[in-house]
């Protein structure tokens, strides 16, 4: 199995990899600068993995920094923190940033290297399967602001992506469970073969069969990458990243992004794309059947969406729309996806029905 995928983004391409021990990773890369390196982290990581952490503080060069739970966390706050920590322990322009942890450490790690001297360098250390598979690759940065997620940031790449997948064996069930999601996504989108190699190894996948993850993660790094690889603005290609995406981030804000995590969200929004891709595009009843028996699989926490009017709100508030016409990823078939601006409203309002 590779151990390597490059994405490939000219000047800005750099190598995700998998890694045996991030211990040793960290130590590497900071040998490699004789400056100062910021180790940015949360409060539960750093002491499930505490003799780590410390045996790493005792390198001359590291620093480590703590932020909070949650979304909440990023914030222009604790970004300022950040870089005012940066500056007092006089970090430069060949500093480097390490961001162990989920997507909230990454997005605020990444923001933070983006705009200290301009730009420093910052390598991603993901620790949470849906960071492994997705929010590390591709470069978004960002931070919330009160009217909505991720309203700034940036692309900006990191100069390597370094997976260990030992930090899943703490990671608690429903946060795995939730990020199969994007893995089944990508399946769906662009890989039938994938497809098929997740609905044959599934409850592998659930034991938390460490060589099967690996290669499920793999894969998942070899198709982001690929996609990022020929669209790295998200302009068309990337969009399709946002299957199962415009009615899941529309239950996540309906649910005031308290009951649901961002991947069982993603599976509830799956369900009714795929649904309006049978009933009002070319995905056949075959494939549809195939598709909806895989979701069946996972566990999810009810969701009830008593009024279809209200929900249907959030579904237009969506950043992403241009003008009247919603852009809606449909599948042509398992492994085959496209943007379509046909779907209605009330169609996804009829979609709602099979939750
Ligand atoms: P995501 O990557 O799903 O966006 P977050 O950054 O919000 O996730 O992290 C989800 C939660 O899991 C946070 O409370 C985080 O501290 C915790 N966490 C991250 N990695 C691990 C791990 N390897 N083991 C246990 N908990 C973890
Ligand atoms: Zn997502």
């Amino acid at each position: 199995m590779a151990n390597k995928v490059k994405v490939d983004l000219g000047n800005n391409s750099y190598n995700i990899t998998m890694i045996e021990d991030f211990k040793d990773s960290v130590k590497r890369f900071a040998s490699s600068t004789e400056s100062q390196c910021m180790l940015i982290t949360q409060e539960n990581i750093f002491d499930l993995y505490k003799n780590q952490f410390n045996d790493l503080s005792n390198i001359s060069n590291v620093n480590i920094f703590l932020i909070d739970e949650g979304e909440k966390a990023k914030s222009f706050d604790s970004t300022i923190s950040i870089v005012n920590e940066m500056a007092d322990k006089r970090f430069d322009r060949s500093s480097l940033v390490l961001a162990i942890g989920g997507g909230v450490v990454g997005d605020i790690a990444g923001f933070a290297a983006s705009i200290y001297m301009r730009g420093v360098k910052y390598i991603q250390y993901p620790t949470t399967l849906l960071a492994m598979v997705d929010s590390s690759i591709g470069g978004k940065t960002g931070i919330n602001l009160e009217d909505g997620k991720n309203l700034v940031g940036r692309i900006y790449q990191p100069i390597a992506v370094e997976i260990d997948t030992n930090f899943l064996s703490t990671l608690p069930k429903r946060e795995l469970n939730a990020a199969l999601a994007e893995v089944v996504k990508y399946g769906f989108i662009y890989d039938r073969e994938f497809f098929d190699y997740i609905v044959n190894n599934i409850s592998e996948i659930n034991n938390r069969n460490l060589d099967v993850i690996q290669e499920v993660i793999t894969q998942c790094c070899e198709i982001k990458s690929d996609i990022v690889s020929e669209d790295e603005n998200e302009d068309e290609l990337r969009m399709i990243l946002n299957f199962g995406h415009t009615i899941g981030h529309a239950i996540e804000s309906f649910t005031k992004y308290e009951e649901l995590l961002h991947g069982e969200a993603i599976f509830y929004g799956m369900k009714c794309a795929l649904y309006l891709s049978n009933k009002f595009g070319d995905l056949n009843n075959d494939d549809y059947k195939q598709s909806c028996q895989l979701l069946s699989k996972f566990d999810l926490p009810s969701l009830k969406i008593d009024n279809k009017d209200i929900f249907i709100n959030f579904v237009k508030n969506d950043k992403k729309f241009r003008g009247e016409n919603i852009r809606f990823i449909l599948l042509d078939e398992i492994g085959k996806s496209r943007i379509s601006e046909d779907i209605s409203f009330d169609q996804i309002k009829e979609s709602l029905s099979t939750l």
